[in-house]
């Protein structure tokens, strides 16, 4: 009592200020119940579990900060570029390297079948590689089995020649580590009905809920390449790190390699949407027992942040169809395939359908905590 005493004596400016956190409207001091009172829905609240709710309001609705390292890029050594030479695409305009036998392949990008061989120049080493899992045979398998899977597929889809013009590229990527601490409010409701001879009630509790955490967030991909659509890139993770390999020129060989025309600081941005959102779903796992939660305030605090480059397998497809070009994209390390059917021309549709997207992306964010 005598804390709830002294609260009030040195702080009336600020209890004056105070809102309900139920309906928002001003709080009153009602001297006689010791409470502070809402004259809009009723409530009657404590002092200090006023005063907590706006602690926890002012704190959720702080600044977020985001700390990232600068990237620094490593220029490739004569010795390493030995092996790789660069190609750039007369039609589309992708500058690619590759194994020196490459001059002969496809564009991953837009299925030119002219790439021009030139001086290689301009590309950064890449920390790491992720080599690719799937071979073109089996690559080839699974875009035939998946076409042959669509009703009135245009055979042109499923002919042998077309499909072994599938490309293995792999695709530059920002990885992104930090440590996070944060926390979330959120709204919650609990009803309770019950009825007596006369009359049925209901009666509705409002929670305010304050959620705190910390997470460890590790290799969060956010690609690289403009040309590499991030809808399609998004929909063919995840792609498992822990397979990741110090990038070495060898794992090049009979494949060709974008290089990132997105910087990492460009990149920033995105790698901080998805790390917040994938907090704020961890914090908001945690108010399950309450119908109808909402979210309120949210900040975040990213420490340790790191950027690294890395390469991604990925083979692509491009099959022209009645003057337009459809694009596959598969994920070279697990198979997971996207791409656009004329039969399915409404919207870009992920091969295994919606509900293996919606398990996509279930995984992809138990993934960033590994
Ligand atoms: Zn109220
Ligand atoms: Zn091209």
């Amino acid at each position: 009592m005598l804390k709830t005493a002294a609260f009030w004596v040195l702080d009336m400016d600020e209890i004056k200020s105070y809102k309900c956190p139920c309906c928002g409207a001003p709080l009153v001091f009602s001297g006689e119940k010791q409470k502070l009172r809402c004259g809009s829905c009723g409530a009657e609240l404590e002092a200090d579990a006023v005063r907590g709710f706006a602690e926890a309001d002012g704190r959720v609705n702080g600044a977020s900060k985001y700390d990232w390292d600068t990237y620094e890029p490593r220029e490739f050594g004569r010795t390493e570029t030995g092996g790789v030479s660069a190609y750039s695409c007369p039609s589309c305009g992708a500058e690619i390297s590759g194994g020196p036998e490459m001059g002969a392949s496809i564009c991953p990008y837009c299925g030119n079948a002219a790439i021009v061989k030139r001086s290689f120049e301009g590309a950064y080493m890449p920390d790491y590689i992720i080599p690719f899992r799937i071979d073109k045979s089996s690559a080839m398998k699974r875009l035939k089995e998946n076409a042959a899977k669509k009703l009135f597929i245009p055979k042109a889809f499923r002919d042998e020649t077309r499909l072994r013009e599938v490309t293995g590229m792999y695709v530059p990527f920002w990885m992104f580590d930090c440590d996070v601490e944060g926390e979330a409010a959120f709204r919650g409701v609990r009803t309770h009905v019950w009825s007596d001879s006369r009359y049925n009630y209901t009666r509705t509790d409002h929670y305010m809920l304050y959620r705190s955490g910390s997470a460890v967030f590790r290799n969060v991909p956010v690609d690289a390449s403009q040309k590499a659509e991030d809808a399609y890139m998004d929909a063919i993770e995840p792609f498992d790190c822990t397979e990741a390999m110090d990038f070495d020129t060898a794992y090049l060989s009979g494949y060709l390699a974008d290089k990132y025309d997105v910087s990492a600081e460009e990149s920033i941005s995105r790698a901080n949407e998805r790390i917040k959102r994938s907090f704020a779903d961890m914090l908001r796992s945690t108010t399950a027992g309450y119908a109808a939660v909402s979210a309120g305030g949210e900040r975040v605090e990213f420490s340790n942040g790191r950027i690294r480059y890395a390469l991604m397998p990925v083979w692509w497809l491009n099959v022209k169809y009645r003057g337009k070009m459809y694009r596959f994209a598969m994920n070279g390390q697990t198979g997971k395939a996207v791409g656009d059917y004329p039969a399915d021309r409404v919207k870009l549709a992920a091969f295994f359908g919606c509900t293996f997207a919606v398990l996509g992306a279930a995984a992809a964010a138990l993934w960033y905590f590994i």
